[in-house]
């Protein structure tokens, strides 16, 4: 099959497409055909590389990817038996692994799981012509969703809804500033803040991207280009009766992280699940204990949270916001879009069949 790998971290040239051996499906695995491959910052980091973190090189990125189910591995189609899934249906693939035997996997907490990884990241993702997944990875692909739609899906909207909902536990009312709001997990973290009642205040670096959060729902916009957003904030929170936000969700880090801190009320949380300009910041811990804030981590989230996501999805409470595909050829490119802040939402590389 044809596939992007990668043998050594570095720039865009690092990926090389390459004919690999179709993989075969283990006990309890699925084959999926890709039909498309969302693209996430991790996928940046995968190539790139982490200074201190090992990624088990040479491998094929790609953690987001939908397909159709091609072949089963032993025990497999016996699994789906009772579903409605069976060779050729067209699926949803949750991203995340782990061992679903431990006490975090049993009690739905995946994301805590001791064998916790995601595809592409600590195993073969799914920028190639097929791909390996778990059978209990699997959720039907509803069909008023595109495989395109189902791609964007999982790492962004998972990650997005787990942080709002069990990190920071956002309660109608309450004042959200959502960091990078045409990012993949802004957008979705947008729409499902106000899903959940709140008051959305978003930063963003054009006035194109403005005027698209506010078509999302933000109530305010901030372009952290033309001013700086603590002070944009004392205009905004007044107004709500407050002297700051209740939470804030920051995956950008070193650039913004001490502000964040500084824009929340008394009791504040913050969330984190990605530092984009840099993940080593210094922080004054007055500032935590003086005000009672807590400061939360997120990857990812649990499956149940993905399902709950496609049922907001299916009753029209959140959308996908697919912002252009590319030919699989292009796998590169869409990275280099990403990494330079030049797409609102998702982009998506169409799968090769
Ligand atoms: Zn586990």
């Amino acid at each position: 099959m044809k596939a992007w790998r990668i043998e050594k971290h570095g720039g865009p040239e690092v990926l090389k497409l390459t004919e690999a051996p179709t993989p075969e499906p283990g006990p309890m695995q699925v084959r999926i055909r890709v039909q498309a491959i969302g693209v996430n910052h991790l996928d940046v980091w995968v190539r790139k590389g982490v200074p201190g973190h090992k990624f088990p090189l040479p491998m094929i990125p790609g953690c987001d990817v939908s397909g159709e189910i091609d072949s089963f591995g032993a025990g497999a189609e016996a699994a789906l038996q009772k579903s409605d899934l069976k060779k050729g249906s067209p699926v949803i693939v949750n991203s995340a692994l782990s061992c679903d035997r431990c006490e975090a996997c049993l009690s739905g907490n995946q994301f805590l799981c001791a064998e916790f990884g995601i595809l592409g990241e600590t195993q073969d993702g799914g920028a190639a012509e097929y791909v390996i997944v778990p059978v209990s990875n699997l959720i039907p692909r509803p069909s008023s969703m595109t495989a395109a739609e189902a791609a964007a899906l999982p790492v962004p909207y998972v990650t997005a809804w787990s942080m709002l909902t069990r990190k920071v536990n956002l309660r109608p009312g309450e004042l959200i500033l959502i960091h990078a709001g045409g990012s993949g997990v802004s957008v979705a973290a947008i729409q499902m803040a106000k899903t959940l009642g709140a008051v959305v205040i978003t930063t963003v670096g054009s006035a194109e991207k403005a005027a698209k959060v506010k078509a999302l729902g933000a109530d305010h916009v901030i372009n952290y280009r033309d001013s700086n957003f603590i002070q944009e904030l004392k205009k905004i929170t007044p107004q709500y009766h407050k002297k700051g936000v209740d939470v804030v969700v920051d995956h950008v880090g070193s650039d913004t992280l001490n502000d964040s801190l500084k824009a929340l009320v008394r009791g504040g949380r913050l969330v984190t699940c990605g530092a984009t300009s840099g993940a080593e910041v210094a922080i004054n811990l007055k500032l935590i204990f003086f005000k009672n804030l807590s400061i939360h981590g997120s990857t990812m989230g649990s499956k149940a949270d993905l399902m709950e996501v496609v049922d907001l999805i299916a009753q029209g409470k959140l959308k996908v916001v697919v912002d252009r595909e590319l030919p699989f050829e292009k796998y590169p490119n869409a990275l280099d879009l990403l990494e330079n802040r030049q797409i609102f939402g998702k982009v998506v590389v169409t799968g090769l069949r």
